[in-house]
């Protein structure tokens, strides 16, 4: 079986864990009822059923090899009907969702350097790659450039510091946009430091994800930086 040719599915779950991580992240662990397990990709969505004819996408977290417990961190900022209902559940309530979903795939092919450049919740795909293949030999030298606004806004900080301290191979770039307090860390758009501290783009996988203006602004960028439209992979979370 291809890697991206996994046939989605309809899953009866019920949310195992639901926590609060930063100022407007839950963390949320999905445990699978039926089927009991789904093989997913670092990189795949699922889609949640929120009300009739009301549906919501949300990447995975966890690395593949969890495929009984799904993790999603979950931005309630919105507070449409998605954060609305996410707030309204309790531990132990049942969640019906498709899966896996979408293309938007860390390609274990590949013999070149892996950036990850994430808006807020657009870590997700980038943790799930992370956590599966650091440990292998997959996992080519990679960086996670992390954009937030401010401190309160961080999440799973302690979890990448952690990775990046038992895999050389990994480093851990967080960025706030606008720090409130005694941040000694880079403060700007992540877009700009990608720019300021990577020289050979030209050579490297740059895997973007999160908000609409960093997707737009860094693949235009990189474009007229020379870097191959094919080595560019997007994955939108809202415009
Ligand atoms: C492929 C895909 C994967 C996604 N994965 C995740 C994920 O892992 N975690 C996650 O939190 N969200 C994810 N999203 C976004 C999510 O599906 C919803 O759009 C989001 O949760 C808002 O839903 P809502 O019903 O609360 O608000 P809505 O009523 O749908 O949205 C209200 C407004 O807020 C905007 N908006 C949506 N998200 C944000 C945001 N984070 N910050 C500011 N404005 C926003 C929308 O564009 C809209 O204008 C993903 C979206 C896509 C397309």
């Amino acid at each position: 079986m291809s890697r991206i040719s996994i046939k989605p599915s309809r899953y009866k779950a019920i949310l195992s864990k639901k926590e609060k991580i930063s100022s407007k992240v839950y963390e949320a662990r999905l445990t699978l009822v039926d089927p009991p397990v789904m093989t997913y990709c670092a990189g795949h969505t699922i889609m949640i059923y929120i009300a009739p004819g009301i549906n919501r996408s949300m990447s995975l977290a966890s690395p593949p090899r969890e495929n009984h417990e799904l993790t999603l961190c979950w931005d309630v900022s919105p507070m449409g009907p998605g954060g609305q209902w996410l707030l309204a559940r309790q531990v132990g309530d049942p969640v019906e969702f498709m899966g896996p979903l979408g293309v938007f795939l860390y390609d274990v092919e590949s013999p070149r350097k892996a950036l990850f450049v994430a808006t807020g919740t657009g870590v997700a795909p980038f943790k799930s790659a992370l956590e599966e293949f650091l440990p292998t030999e997959i996992m080519k030298p990679s960086v996670l450039y992390f954009g937030l606004r401010h401190e309160e806004d961080l999440f799973w900080q302690d979890r990448f510091v952690e990775l990046s301290s038992r895999y050389s191979s990994f480093v851990f770039k967080p960025v706030l946009s606008q720090p409130r307090g005694s941040w000694a860390g880079r403060v700007g758009h992540v877009q700009d430091y990608v720019f300021q501290e990577e020289s050979d783009l030209q050579s490297c996988d740059i895997y973007l994800c999160g908000n609409g203006k960093m997707i737009e602004d860094m693949h235009a960028r990189l474009l007229a930086h020379g870097v191959p439209e094919q080595q560019i992979k997007k994955e939108l979370f809202f415009k």
